[in-house]
C-alpha cells in the first residue's frame, strides 16, 4: 500500500469548487467526473489509504461476491483492460490495491486528504456555498458539496451489558487492524452471521483452539464458488468490456446476473430442481439474482426455492440439531442479503466449532473473560463483532449537516429518509449523495460510479447556466420517495427486519421497517436519472 499522503493537511485551501468526504468508489468516482469539468476539489477520507469499505474491512476472509470484473471502475477502458484481478471475487488485500492503483493512474491523490475526518457541514445561505468542518478544527468553503459516506460503513457494536468490561483482544469486522491477527491457539467468540460474519467464521474455524458462533438470526446462504481467473478468462474479460458494461447496466441490481423472466410455476418439478441445482452450482448470485423473478414477490415461489436452501444447510451439516438451528425459518430465501459462502456450513462439522443460538438462549452478560448466555458461560480470548452496520443512512447522519434554515438532516431524515433519486434532499442545496438513501439497491460501486456522472452533468448544467443555487423540488422528493415505498410494499422484503428495511436494534429508535433503498430496478432509476439530465433538471429549484 502506498504510504498515506497527509503532508498536504496544512495547505486546505479557504474555497475549492467542490468538496468530496469519502475516497472508496464513490468519492473516487466523483474526483474523476468532477476533475474532468475542470473544478477545483479536495476529497477528505477518514481512514490512512483509499477504497472505503474496502479499506476498513481488511478482517480474515473479506472478499467480494460480486464479480471482480463487475465491481471495478468502468469509466476508463483503458484501466478496465490494463488490471488483471486473479480471482473471480477478489479478495480484500489486491481490492485494497486495486484503489491505490487507480488511484495513482489517474493522479488523484494530489486532490485527496487522508487521515481526515469531516465533521460538520453547514450552508451559507445568499453565498450559495458550504462550509466543511474538519476535526482538526480546520474549516473550507465549496460550492459543491459531495458526500460518497458509503451505505455500510459505520460500524455498530451490540448492545449488550458489560460490554465495556471485556479484557481480552476486541474487533470489529469493519475495523479490523492493520497488524495481523492470530487465531491459533486461542477461543474466539463471534458474534453475528451476516455476510461480514459469514467470511469470517470461515478463517477463524482453520486454526482457532475453539470458536464459538453467537448466531441471533439464522440466514440463507450459498455457495460462492470462487477461484482464480486463468489466462484465457483474463483475455476474454478485458476484450468483453463494451459488453460487460451493458450489461451491468441494464440488469435489475447492476449485478452480471438477471433474474429469469419466467415464472417458477412454468416448469415441472424436477426441471424446477434442475434449475436451482445449476444456479447453486453456479458461481457468486446466480441463485438469488439470477433465479425466478417471482420468488421476490409471491410467498409460494418463495417457499419453493427456501425449501431448497433448507435441504442443503440439511445436507451439509452433520448433525441434526446444529443444522436446524442454522436452518432459517422465519423468513424467507432472498429477503434478506444472501451471503455467499466457502465451505461454511461444514465449519459446522469441525469438532472445534460450536453454534450458539441466541434465539433460544439470549446473552445475558459480558464478562471480562468471556460472555454469558441463559444456557452458561462461554470463556473467550477473543470476541469479534460482526455485528453490520448503521446502514445507508448512518455515515451521513454521522456528519453534522445543517441546511436552509438551519434544518439537520438527522431531524430531517427522523421518520425516514426523503431523498430525489437517492442523489438530492430537500432543504440541503448543492449537496449531493453517492449511493444515499433511495438510490437503486444492488452492486454499489455501480450506484456511485452512475451517480458521479449525473452529479458532474448537473454542475456542468449549473456551470453553463450561471446558477449556483440548486436543491429538489420538495414534492418531486416526496414522489419518489413514495415511489420506492410502493415498490417496496409489493415486495416479502417488506415484511422482514434487516438492514435492507432500516431496522437496527442496535440504534435507538430504528425498530420500525423503513423505506432506504429504491427496489424497482436500476433500469427505472436510470430512466429517471437521465430524464432529469435530458429535460434540464426540471423537478428542481434553482437560482
Ligand atoms: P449484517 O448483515 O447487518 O449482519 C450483522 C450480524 O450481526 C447479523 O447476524 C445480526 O443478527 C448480528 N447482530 C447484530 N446485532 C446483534 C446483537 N445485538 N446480538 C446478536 N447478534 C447481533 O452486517 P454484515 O455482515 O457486516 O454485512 C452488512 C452488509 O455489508 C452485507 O449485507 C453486504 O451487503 C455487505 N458486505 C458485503 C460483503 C461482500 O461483498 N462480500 C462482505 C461483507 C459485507 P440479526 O440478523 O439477527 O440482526
Amino acid at each position: 500500500m502506498a504510504a498515506p499522503d497527509t503532508s498536504s493537511r496544512a495547505s486546505v485551501a479557504d474555497n475549492y469548487d467542490a468538496v468530496i468526504i469519502g475516497a472508496g468508489a464513490g468519492g473516487i468516482s466523483a474526483l474523476i467526473h468532477l476533475r474532468n469539468l475542470g473544478l477545483t476539489c479536495r476529497l477528505f477520507e477518514a481512514g490512512e489509504g483509499p477504497g472505503g469499505a474496502w479499506y476498513w474491512n481488511r478482517y480474515p476472509g473479506a472478499r467480494f461476491d460480486s464479480e471482480s470484473y463487475s465491481y471495478g471502475f468502468f469509466f476508463s477502458p483503458d484501466l478496465f483492460r490494463e488490471w488483471n484481478w486473479s480471482e473471480h471475487f477478489s479478495g480484500q488485500p489486491e481490492t485494497e490495491a486495486y484503489f491505490n492503483y487507480v488511484v495513482d493512474r489517474f493522479d488523484l491523490r494530489k486532490d485527496m486528504q487522508f487521515a481526515t475526518r469531516v465533521s460538520a457541514a453547514r450552508f451559507i445561505e445568499g453565498e450559495n456555498v458550504w462550509e466543511v468542518a474538519l476535526a482538526d478544527g480546520t474549516t473550507c468553503r465549496a460550492r459543491w458539496l459531495i458526500a460518497a459516506v458509503g451505505p455500510l460503513t459505520t460500524p455498530q457494536l451490540p448492545r449488550i451489558a458489560g460490554i465495556e468490561s471485556y479484557a481480552g483482544e476486541a474487533y470489529h469486522t469493519a475495523r479490523w487492524p492493520h497488524h495481523p491477527v492470530d487465531f491459533a491457539g486461542k477461543r474466539v467468540g463471534v458474534i453475528g452471521t451476516g455476510a461480514s460474519g459469514v467470511q469470517v467464521i470461515q478463517e477463524v474455524a482453520k486454526t482457532a483452539r475453539h470458536l464459538t458462533v453467537f448466531q441471533r438470526t439464522a440466514n440463507y446462504m450459498a455457495p460462492l464458488k470462487n477461484g482464480p481467473v486463468t489466462p484465457e478468462e483474463q483475455t476474454g474479460i478485458q476484450s468483453r468490456y463494451d459488453e460487460l458494461k451493458a450489461r451491468v447496466s441494464s440488469t435489475y441490481a447492476w449485478f452480471l446476473h438477471s433474474p429469469d423472466p419466467r415464472s417458477i410455476f412454468d416448469l415441472s418439478d424436477d426441471d424446477r430442481e434442475r434449475f436451482f441445482e445449476e444456479r447453486y452450482n453456479a458461481r457468486g448470485m446466480a441463485i438469488w439474482q439470477g433465479n425466478f423473478r417471482d420468488i421476490l414477490t409471491d410467498r409460494a415461489a418463495n417457499d419453493l426455492i427456501s425449501d431448497f436452501i433448507r435441504r442443503k444447510i440439511r445436507e451439509r451439516v452433520k448433525d441434526p440439531q446444529t443444522a436446524e438451528k442454522l436452518v432459517p425459518k422465519d423468513h424467507g430465501f432472498g429477503t434478506r442479503r444472501v451471503p455467499h459462502e466457502t465451505n461454511y456450513f461444514e465449519v459446522y462439522n469441525q469438532p472445534n466449532v460450536t453454534l450458539v443460538d441466541l434465539k433460544a438462549t439470549p446473552f445475558e452478560v459480558i464478562a471480562p473473560d468471556g460472555i454469558r448466555t441463559s444456557e452458561g458461560f462461554h470463556e473467550l480470548d477473543m470476541l469479534i463483532y460482526a455485528t453490520g452496520f448503521d446502514a445507508v443512512t448512518g455515515a451521513f447522519e454521522a456528519i453534522d449537516i445543517v441546511g436552509v434554515d438551519g434544518r439537520e438532516l438527522r431531524a430531517e431524515w427522523r421518520d425516514g429518509p426523503v431523498t430525489y433519486l437517492g442523489l438530492m434532499t430537500p432543504g440541503f442545496p448543492n449537496f449531493f449523495m453517492s449511493a444515499g438513501p433511495l438510490s437503486a439497491q444492488g452492486n454499489i460501486p455501480r450506484t456511485c460510479e452512475y451517480n458521479a456522472v449525473w452529479v458532474a452533468e448537473l454542475v456542468r448544467y449549473m456551470n453553463e447556466n450561471g446558477l449556483t443555487y440548486i436543491e429538489p423540488d420538495p414534492a418531486a422528493a416526496e414522489q419518489w420517495t413514495a415511489h420506492a415505498r410502493d415498490v417496496q410494499s409489493a415486495l416479502l422484503v417488506d415484511e422482514v427486519d434487516s438492514w435492507f428495511t432500516g431496522v437496527n436494534a442496535n440504534r435507538e429508535g430504528r425498530l420500525e421497517r423503513r423505506v432506504v433503498q429504491y427496489r424497482g430496478g436500476a433500469y427505472i432509476y436510470r430512466e429517471r436519472s437521465e430524464a432529469a439530465i435530458a429535460n434540464g433538471f426540471p423537478e428542481f429549484i434553482k437560482k
